[in-house]
């Protein structure tokens, strides 16, 4: 069995107002302890959010670079994640991709190098309207998953996939149950191809976009979803009832 794994992406809101009502929503829950919860937040506020956090709610940073130290200002690297008690860093959303132009092979070395260094990676995948409307989501997902394959091979222990179709990312339009299984399917079959059985069986794939309490429960009953990364809702007290939509 996948063990469910939500993961909230802040993205950039929040202060530490907003975070403390968030905060004591995920204390008061309850939530489902057979899943797995990762709030992603801003980096200005990883320190904080640790000295807040219940433990049964684990942290991740939303980006960082692909090396320990060094003349990059600006960035902030896994080794420093580490340092401030945080396990998890999201690496390749979409927003990542197209508003800051990261590349697939740099995203990979992003991965690649977060791994090395001990953190746990929420990795990111998706097509955009275009690509899917052109009949092209599976070339595009596989041709991400392809570079992440090039630089981490077989070591998928440290990894969640999530797959967030663009243009359902903060738009309201939902993947159908259906819509998100099929690539769910394809991109385990594709890891079952090119990486091995045991790495397709094992890894979880999120669904990411426009994830609400209303639809959690039908999107986690799909067979290859195994849980959720969720956006806007997750800011929301209704994040406890997504956490819980596998019941
Ligand atoms: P929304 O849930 O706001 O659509 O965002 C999804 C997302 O990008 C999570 O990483």
């Amino acid at each position: 069995g996948r063990k469910f794994v939500v993961g909230g992406n802040w993205k950039m809101n929040g202060d530490k107002n907003q975070i403390n009502e968030i905060v004591n929503n995920l204390k008061k829950g309850p939530l489902d302890p057979n899943v797995e919860v990762i709030v992603g937040v801003p980096a200005i506020y990883l320190s904080y959010v640790k000295t807040i956090i219940p433990d049964n709610v684990e942290v991740a940073a939303q980006n960082c670079w692909k090396s320990p130290k060094g003349a990059f200002t600006g960035e902030i690297s896994p080794a420093m994640i580490k340092d401030v008690g945080v396990n998890w860093v999201i690496l390749g959303h979409s927003e990542r991709r197209t508003i800051f132009g990261e590349k697939d092979e740099l995203v990979a070395e992003k991965v690649a190098h977060a791994l090395e260094s001990g953190l746990k990676v929420i990795a990111c995948i998706g097509e955009t309207l275009e690509e899917r409307e052109s009949g092209k989501t599976e070339e595009v997902v596989f041709r991400q998953l392809k570079a992440l394959v090039s630089a981490i091979g077989d070591k998928w222990e440290n990894i969640v996939l999530a797959y967030e179709p663009v243009w359902a990312i903060g738009t309201g339009k939902t993947a159908t149950p259906q819509q998100a299984q099929d690539v769910h399917h394809a991109l385990r079959n594709w890891l079952s191809a090119n990486v091995s059985g045991s790495v397709s069986d094992a890894v979880r794939i999120q669904y990411g976009g426009s994830v609400t309490a209303a639809n959690a429960k039908e999107l986690a009953s799909c067979k290859d979803i195994d849980g959720f990364l969720v956006g806007g809702a997750s800011l929301k007290p209704e994040f406890v009832e997504i956490v819980n939509a596998n019941q």
